[in-house]
Order: structure tokens, then C-alpha cells, then sequence
């Protein structure tokens, strides 16, 4: 009992698994290096095994990886840490060509017929735990919570339903309590945007994109998640929109999330943000107390419901938690979880004072922030390539993630401003300075601003 105990809480404390798109971050290869080295070198590269905090990359010969690695290794991994922030390491295992050809065709074989079924039932799976009922209402979330139920009742009224909102506000919980309230009576699909991409280059590079077309299009329920990131991708957003429109003159429901507000999308051409916009557009905002204690309330019964034991927090700890957790619900949900593995480990009813101990514990992570990470972080976040990020141009949508990123590394590590410049393509310590004044003064009149900073540092302060 005992055992079984612990690992359900770990599932419980753990983050998504994510999962390494190779065919992506092969085109990522291919615009990074240039088409020449991609062609001779790291096109030949396989994907062999994935762990969380590294990679083993099969390639053919031990010349060839002598070469890469005398070369390309250190770009290797700042493109792949770009798509995976917790990797920091790569193994090569040499694969003699043949056998290597022969793997490929193997799995080539094995995919060909269920591919897109198969990746469905691997990637698209519902979670049945993310239900309304285990949604809680608040003054943040009750448009939205609202909205997603009527869409259930009456299908294609409100179509499409766009739900925007900050990380970890309970978009993509909302976005499956829809699917799995209408899973059994419809056709539902419900997929992430990046996902979505996954297949379509799949399907590209396989001469298949009938298939492609005739698997999305067939659905009468389709939900996307994280659209943003559909931003800057044009052939993506093209064929987006023909499953968009194809799927609206056939009548089916369509569910979408998004970061932001149709209009505020970058890099997403004009007439798509438009008919993104053309149902109800309902946003989730930041929580308030009263909703973080009573989902912290809520979770806890869960908890002692699903374990069968007591778990005795005191009112005056959850609101010190709830008022301690600023930046999103799932961070609230990753202190809780702290809170309550404390009190199992010290077997006691805790006070503010432990708990204020345990808190101090996430924000020490604050000093293990590095540079690096914090720029991968911000480059994610926008959506823009890291080298975009460093390099020198000016333009607006590059620069300002520059400078928030260089204001955050100021706040959150102990560099010099002169070190910072350095890690930042060699730029000089007064560019930096510019930069944290700039983005001081912004998070302080635009709320915009205020949001994706508090945003960019829970996703700092999580990893
Ligand atoms: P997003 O997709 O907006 O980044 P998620 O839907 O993944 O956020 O929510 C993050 C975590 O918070 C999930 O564990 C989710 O179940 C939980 N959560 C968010 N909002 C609520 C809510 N209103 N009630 C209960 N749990 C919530
Ligand atoms: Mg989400």
C-alpha cells in the first residue's frame, strides 16, 4: 500500500512527458546549418533513444561521428535543448549502414499502414481526469467554464470557441473536459498544434497528404490546442486553414486555445486570425485567492479520497499557499504538492513557518537559473529561434524577447551586466542596462508586459 502510494503521487507531481519530434528538429538541422552540411552530414543522423535529460543519436561510422562531434556538437545540442530544455547531453552509438537502413525500413514498414491511427491513440488520448466536474469555478475562469458547457449542449452554436489565457491557467483541462463530455456521441479529435504540425510534415514527406486531409477532416469535434504556435509557420497555416474552413462548412464543432487573443497572434496571416475570431472569443484570467483555495481545497480531497488518508491542512496555511503562488495554477498545484509530501514525510500537521520553508526551497531554485536556460525559456516562449533571438537585428518582434530576456538574467542570476552582454552575442554592458530599464519600466505600465514576464518566470521557476 505504502508503495503504491508514492509512485501515484509522483505521477501526480510530475510535468508532461515531452517527447522529441526528430522529423522536426531535423528541419530545424537543416535551417541552422545550411542545406550543404545538412545534406552530408545531419540528415544522416538517427534518432535512437530519448531520455529526459538526454539523447542517443545513431549515425554511421565512428568517422563520421568524430567529425560531428569535433564540429557540430555544441550546436547540435543548443537545437535540440531548444525543442527540450531538460536535455543536456548527447551519446552517439554507431550504426553500420546497412543495419541502420534496415532498422529504418523495418519501422517504415511497421508505421506505414496505422501511422496516423496509431499516433492518435498514442498522442490524442483524452485524460479523463481533466472533466468539468474536476474543474473548479472562479470569477477567473466562469466565462469560459460556462461557454465550453454550452458548447456541449448545443453543438455549432458557438463555433469556433476560442479560450485564451496565460500558461497553466486550465486550458488544456477545459479544452478536454469538452472532448470527453462529447467523446461518446461524436467523432472527437482532439490534438495539439504542434502535434498537428508533426503529422503534416509527416504526411508531406511520405507523399500522403490525402490521407492527411481525409483523418482531420472527418472529425465533428475538433479541438486544437496551443494555436500560437502555429505563428511564423505559413505552410502549416495554410493547410490549417483549409482544414479549418473544411470542417466549418461541414458543421463540426470547433474548440481552440491559445496563449492570446486571435488579434494578437504573431506571425498568423490576417484572414486566419479573422475567422479564428469569428465565434466567441473567452478568456481565462490569472486566479484569485478565493479560486486558488478552493482549488487547493479541492485537490486535497482528491488526494485523500484517491489514498484514503487524512491529510489535515490548516485554513491559515492554504491561504498563506494561496497567497504565496502567484503565476499560474499549476504552479499552485506543484506547491501543494510539495506541501502535502512534507507533511507525509514529517508525519505532522505543518505550520506557516514550514511551509514557508518548503516555499524558500522553490525559490532557491532562483539562483540554479542560468543565462542559457533563461534564453531558451524566452525564445520558447515567443515562439522565435534562439539564433534569431541573439542575432542583430533590430526588428521588434526579435528584440524585445532579447530584452526581456536580458532583464530577466539580470534579475534572476548573479552575472554582471558585462557578463550578460557577453552571453548575449557579445553585446556591450550599456545595451544590457537599456535593456532592463526598458523592460522595467514597461512591466510597470503595460499590462501585457507585466503578464508575460510573471508567466515567463513560472516557467522558470517549474523546470
Ligand atoms: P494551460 O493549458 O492553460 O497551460 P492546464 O489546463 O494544463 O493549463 O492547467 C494546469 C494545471 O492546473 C492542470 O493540472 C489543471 O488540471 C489545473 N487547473 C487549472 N485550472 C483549474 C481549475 N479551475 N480547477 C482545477 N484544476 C485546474
Ligand atoms: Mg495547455
Amino acid at each position: 500500500m505504502e508503495k503504491n502510494t508514492t509512485k501515484k503521487i509522483n505521477t501526480f507531481v510530475s510535468e508532461e512527458e515531452k517527447t522529441l519530434d526528430w522529423a522536426e528538429v531535423q528541419i530545424a538541422f537543416k535551417k541552422t546549418f545550411g542545406a550543404e552540411v545538412y545534406n552530408s552530414w545531419l540528415q544522416k543522423i538517427s534518432l535512437m533513444k530519448e531520455y529526459n535529460d538526454f539523447l542517443i543519436l545513431g549515425v554511421p561510422t565512428r568517422f563520421f561521428r568524430d567529425w560531428i562531434v569535433s564540429r557540430y556538437l555544441d550546436k547540435i545540442l543548443e537545437q535540440v535543448k531548444s525543442f527540450k530544455l531538460s536535455l543536456n547531453r548527447i551519446e552517439f552509438k554507431i550504426i553500420e549502414e546497412n543495419k541502420q537502413n534496415q532498422e529504418i525500413a523495418k519501422i517504415e514498414e511497421l508505421n506505414k499502414v496505422t501511422e496516423i491511427k496509431d499516433s492518435i491513440l498514442n498522442y490524442n488520448r483524452l485524460n479523463p481526469k481533466l472533466n468539468f466536474e474536476s474543474f473548479v469555478k472562479g470569477k477567473s475562469n466562469d466565462i469560459a467554464l460556462s461557454y465550453s458547457k454550452k458548447v456541449c449542449e448545443h453543438l455549432s452554436r458557438y463555433n469556433p470557441l476560442y479560450i485564451c489565457g496565460g500558461v497553466g491557467l486550465g486550458k488544456t483541462h477545459l479544452l478536454n473536459a469538452i472532448g470527453v463530455d462529447l467523446e461518446s456521441d461524436n467523432n472527437v479529435m482532439f490534438i495539439s498544434a504542434e502535434r498537428f504540425m508533426y503529422h503534416f510534415i509527416k504526411s508531406i514527406k511520405k507523399n500522403d497528404m490525402v490521407n492527411f486531409k481525409d483523418f482531420f477532416r472527418k472529425s465533428s469535434v475538433f479541438i486544437i490546442d496551443d494555436i500560437q504556435f502555429l505563428s511564423g509557420k505559413e505552410s502549416l497555416q495554410e493547410e490549417f486553414f483549409h482544414t479549418f474552413n473544411s470542417l466549418m462548412e461541414k458543421g463540426s464543432q470547433i474548440i481552440i486555445s491559445s496563449d492570446r487573443s486571435p488579434m494578437k497572434l504573431d506571425r498568423v496571416q490576417d484572414r486566419i486570425k479573422s475567422r479564428l475570431a469569428g465565434g466567441l472569443v473567452v478568456d481565462i484570467e490569472i486566479p484569485d485567492l478565493e479560486l486558488k483555495v478552493k482549488i487547493i481545497k479541492k485537490k486535497i480531497e482528491e488526494i485523500q479520497n484517491q489514498f484514503k488518508e487524512n491529510i489535515s491542512i490548516d485554513d491559515e496555511v492554504i491561504n498563506y499557499i494561496a497567497s504565496e503562488s502567484k503565476t499560474s495554477i499549476r504552479e499552485l498545484i506543484g506547491v501543494l504538492n510539495r506541501v502535502i509530501a512534507f507533511s507525509r514525510v514529517h508525519n505532522k500537521n505543518l505550520t506557516i513557518n514550514d511551509c514557508k520553508n518548503i516555499l524558500k526551497d522553490v525559490f532557491n531554485q532562483i539562483r540554479v537559473i542560468t543565462v542559457d536556460k533563461i534564453q531558451n525559456v524566452v525564445s520558447n516562449y515567443f515562439n522565435i529561434a534562439l539564433s534569431e533571438m541573439l542575432s542583430q537585428r533590430r526588428s521588434r518582434p526579435l528584440a524585445r524577447p532579447r530584452q526581456i530576456a536580458m532583464y530577466l538574467s539580470k534579475k534572476m542570476t548573479s552575472r554582471s551586466l558585462p557578463e550578460i552582454g557577453r552571453r548575449f552575442a557579445n553585446r556591450d554592458h550599456t545595451t544590457v542596462i537599456h535593456a532592463v530599464k526598458t523592460i522595467t519600466r514597461l512591466s510597470e505600465q503595460d499590462d501585457e508586459m507585466k503578464k508575460n514576464i510573471s508567466q515567463i518566470k513560472g516557467l522558470l521557476l517549474e523546470q
